[in-house]
């Protein structure tokens, strides 16, 4: 049976996320946390797979106690089992470090419950928005990895070779790989689902299992939280809101309303970079 997982992370909803016009900074109180949007289409392409071919789905993330809602979530989608990776030693890690635990997560999925043969990632998150992590993971964990993907096209299930298409900005890739690799997803991949019933209350039950850094015998605590990461936040603002001058052309002439827009777009640049000159 193939073994898929997928790697979550909970993020703040950064849609309620607000800035205060006095303060000029952000307003983060009474923001829910969701699981990462992309997420959840990697998990959905997990779940699909499930249900064509059968398939052991693990859902990973590493994060802070209250990550175990997230898991939840996933179990309540369909997934069979959720791991989170938690403990203070780990806070504050930037990609390299987090790309670092994340892969030696899978691995131990590996040796705790068979071999892995796809891992799914989001494209990105919406709060550290590096796209980082996923291509990390796989570069540890030394397989291919497939990016950017907006469709998977078939899974060879004797040969082990996916086809997926992939998203470039100047086109679509259509490629295919040996299995292992590890899969980025973008939105147009799916439509997540809704939890089902029997999902939820079995996700109401469910105690997602809990790896510390005890769990973790070859841990190099050199290359994990803080210390091991080789960047440093060292400030964060907010940007200045930009000031619009805004100008209505009021006509009920639609051709002169065209001709004054042109005119005033090439009078700042504009009209030639959006190609109407
Ligand atoms: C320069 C820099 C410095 C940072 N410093 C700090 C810091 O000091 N303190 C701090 O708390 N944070 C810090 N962060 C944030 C932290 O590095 C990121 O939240 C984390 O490394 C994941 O990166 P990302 O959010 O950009 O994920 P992305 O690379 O955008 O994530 C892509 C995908 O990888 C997977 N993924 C990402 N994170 C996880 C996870 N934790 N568990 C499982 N799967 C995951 C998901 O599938 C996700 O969709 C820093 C980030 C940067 C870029």
């Amino acid at each position: 049976m193939l073994h898929l997982v997928v790697c979550i992370k909970q993020v703040p909803d950064s849609r309620e996320i607000r800035i205060d016009p006095k303060t000029n900074t952000l307003v983060r109180q009474g923001v829910p946390a969701i699981v990462n949007y992309y997420d959840l289409h990697a998990l959905e392409a997990a779940l699909s797979l499930k249900d064509e071919y059968g398939a052991r789905v693990t859902v990973i993330s590493m994060g802070p106690p209250s990550a175990e809602k997230a898991l939840k979530q996933c179990i309540s989608m369909g997934a069979d089992e959720g791991v989170l990776v938690s403990d203070r030693a780990f806070a504050g890690a930037d990609t390299l470090a987090t790309s670092y635990v994340v892969a030696l997560t899978i691995q131990k999925v590996e040796d705790t419950w068979g071999t892995v043969d796809l891992i799914f990632c989001g494209k990105q998150t919406l709060d550290g928005d590096t796209g980082q992590v996923g291509p990390g993971v796989a570069c540890r964990l030394d397989i291919d990895q497939l990016t950017y993907v907006e469709k998977l096209e078939s899974l060879d299930m004797e040969n082990r070779v996916i086809t997926v298409h992939r998203h470039l900005e100047d086109g679509v890739e259509r490629i295919r790989a040996k299995l292992p690799v590890l899969i980025t997803a973008l939105s147009e991949l799916n439509r997540p689902r809704r939890a089902s019933l029997p999902g939820v209350l079995r996700a109401a039950r469910y105690k997602p299992i809990v790896w510390s850094t005890k769990d973790f015998p070859d841990l190099d605590r050199t290359k994990i939280g803080l210390k091991g990461s080789p960047t440093i936040v060292s400030k964060t603002w907010v940007p200045e809101p930009r000031q619009v001058n805004t100008e209505v052309i009021t006509t009920d002439d639609a051709e002169a309303a065209c001709d004054t827009l042109v005119h005033r777009l090439s009078e700042v640049g504009l009209a030639e970079t959006l190609c109407w000159s």
